[in-house]
């Protein structure tokens, strides 16, 4: 039986049918996680269409955190592909479904209201549980700060989440990502109050801080969509795409050499 075993096993390496040894004895230095971005997202629908949509869908996601009750589910291995992203782009990166890692939240996004669109509120315990899951993500593939980027940051024309209602500051002040320092902002704010930089410069600064734009020097459609998606991240009391001091005294913080680090 043996024998008959040893003679196949010949025969199918004869022609191809077994895989050869491997050997692991060397190892590359040079090597990292194939994640090398964290996006996060909100569902912007019910808890069962998106459960449905997220694992029966084209879509998925690595991560669906759910609001009521507060549960992380895992729908997608971290080592495998998620499709999340969509046509997307940061800092010339535009592989991101497999650079990266996603995170679905579960909120109803953005709705009709009778002002106009609103945003909902995360729970406390919900953002708790979105930190801690960062943090580990982070922890084991080394994400580095300034790659945990919201739907918004990486696709503006086409997608506002997670909203102007995710604590982005939370994350900040959980040394999880850069954040602007107040002080810098007031300071360098007083001046841009005084004049204004032109348009070509927001556009200049936007693209240095990561979003994919055209430098038209007009404050065309495109320009103002990616400046409400900055403006909701970090100023998200008004997020009209106008530019103004404030938005102006944020860019020139963040993309100040010094501001890399949190
Ligand atoms: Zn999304």
């Amino acid at each position: 039986m043996k024998r008959t075993l040893a003679c196949l096993l010949l025969v199918l390496a004869a022609i191809g049918c077994v895989p050869p040894a491997v050997d692991h004895s060397y190892r590359a230095k040079s090597q990292d996680s194939r994640a090398q971005f964290l996006i996060l997202h909100f569902t912007g629908g019910t808890w069962e269409g998106s459960l449905k949509i997220l694992t029966e869908g084209p879509v998925s996601s690595h991560y669906l955190v759910r609001d009521n009750p507060v549960q992380v589910y895992q729908l997608v291995d971290e080592s495998q592909r998620a499709y999340h992203a969509g046509q997307s782009s940061w800092k010339g990166q535009t592989q991101l479904n497999a650079a990266s890692i996603g995170i679905e939240i579960q909120n109803a996004g953005d709705t009709q209201g009778t002002n106009g669109i609103e945003y909902h509120e995360y729970p406390k315990g919900q953002i708790d549980a979105v930190v801690a899951l960062v943090k580990g993500i982070v922890a084991r593939h080394g994400i580095r700060p300034d790659r945990i980027l919201g739907h918004s940051d990486i696709a503006p024309h086409r997608k506002v989440d997670p909203g102007p209602t995710f604590p982005w500051k939370r994350l900040a002040d959980e040394g999880l990502i850069p954040w602007p320092d107040a002080a810098a902002v007031a300071e360098r704010r007083m001046g841009y109050e005084a004049k204004l930089p032109e348009v070509l410069w927001f556009q200049t600064k936007l693209e240095q801080h990561g979003f994919a734009i055209t430098k038209t020097g007009e404050l065309d459609a495109a320009t103002r969509e990616i400046l409400a998606a900055f403006q909701m991240k970090y100023r998200p009391a008004r997020y009209n795409g106008t530019p103004d001091a404030e938005t102006a005294a944020l860019l020139d913080v963040l993309t100040a050499p010094a501001a890399k680090a949190p």
